[in-house]
């Protein structure tokens, strides 16, 4: 049911990344509560929907997952249009991934503007930190700089297998989405 004092708003939000970085695992734990070791190529566009109570409104997060079109390292216009949010996930045992950061997002940033002319708010997950924190020790990246150099609002050490600031992660975003409208 619908009245006045009642918003509903519905966001269509992208994960993107390298293959194997935990894309499908990420959703999967955010909208379906469970996680599967067993490693399973995403074929054809996936979507899951997750539904949010914030503050006295409905949010409705369509978290579409890509599929296997992620060895290409680039999407189509058609697959990011629209979107309103988006997470880029590498994994930190592999530092190629991380590497692919800046290059996912700048494939974003120049296929997608918001009306405003504003690009789309976009958090960084640094996943399976449940594996340690090798890529960013290491390195010596400074993860807030690298965030500020690149447009990304924030960025969470996530863990899909352990549950570890999936759902921080995703709060953050929103309130940006929210914010920005
Ligand atoms: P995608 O290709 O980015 O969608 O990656 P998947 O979600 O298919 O995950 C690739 C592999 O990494 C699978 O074997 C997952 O079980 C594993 N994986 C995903 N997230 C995590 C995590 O947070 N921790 C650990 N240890 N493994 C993970
Ligand atoms: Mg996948």
């Amino acid at each position: 049911m619908q009245n006045n004092h009642h918003k509903e708003h519905l966001y269509k939000i992208l994960v993107i990344g390298d293959l194997g970085v935990g894309k499908t695992s990420i959703i999967k734990r955010y909208v379906h509560h469970n996680f599967s070791p067993n490693y399973r190529a995403t074929i054809g566009v996936d979507f899951a929907l997750k539904v949010l109570n914030w503050d006295q409104e409905t949010v409705r997060l369509q978290l579409w997952d890509i599929a296997g079109q992620e060895r290409f390292g680039n999407m189509t216009r058609v697959y990011y249009r629209e979107a309103m949010g988006a997470f880029i996930v590498f994994d930190v045992t592999r530092p190629a991934s991380f590497e692919a950061v800046a290059k996912w997002k700048e494939d974003l940033d120049s296929k997608l503007t918001l009306a405003n002319g504003k690009n789309v708010a976009t958090v960084l997950l640094a996943n399976k930190c449940d594996q340690g924190r090798d890529v960013l020790t290491n390195n010596g990246i400074k993860m807030e700089q690298f965030c500020q150099d690149n447009g990304f609002v924030a960025w969470y050490e996530t863990s899909a297998k352990e549950n570890i600031n999936i759902d921080e992660a995703a709060n953050c975003l929103v309130k940006h989405i929210i914010a920005s409208e």
